[in-house]
């Protein structure tokens, strides 16, 4: 059974990855709206990813005989400016996210909760990952210039 404190600790991280799923959400739709399909579509993908991200701590929590919560979603920003600006957003946010991850090692850790350290791993894992995705967009946006910028949003679209 899980400790109440790693169970509050786990629900507000589930609200973290709800208020990331519609970050990026709103980010897809701008960039809908601007005319750049592919950007929107692997946002699209990224928010419906971080939707699976809550769900799966739901269902861990469930497992543990915890109680998942859904709360209140803090409203996310909207309206950013160029495509190098929204993907430099993605890339500071998920080094956001890699830091609660932290955090919630640090809690588990501190609750003496092996089989959730072990959970948490996997999402410490990710977020490398994450990292080094945004980072890559950022990085090919840069060296792509306004005449590449068409070329890589085509790239995303197969995500
Ligand atoms: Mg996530």
């Amino acid at each position: 059974m899980i400790t109440e404190k790693l169970q509050n600790a786990i629900n507000g991280q589930i609200n973290a990855e709800m208020w990331s799923a519609n970050l990026y959400l709103a980010m897809s739709f701008y960039m809908d709206k601007e005319g750049f399909d592919g950007f929107a579509h692997w946002l699209k993908k990224q928010s419906e990813e971080e939707m699976e991200h809550a769900c799966a701590m739901a269902g861990y929590l469930v497992k543990r005989g915890g109680t998942p919560k859904v709360d209140k979603v803090d409203v996310v920003p909207n309206g950013w400016g160029t495509p190098m600006e929204v993907f430099e957003h993605v890339y500071k946010h998920e080094c956001h996210v890699s830091e609660l991850i932290n955090t919630l090692v640090d809690v588990a850790s501190a609750e003496k909760d092996k089989a959730t350290q072990d959970f948490l791993w996997g999402f410490v894992r990710e977020q490398v990952e994450e990292e080094a995705t945004a980072q890559g967009i950022v990085d090919k946006l840069k060296k792509a210039g306004d005449a590449g910028i068409f070329y890589v949003d085509a790239q995303l679209k197969n995500r």
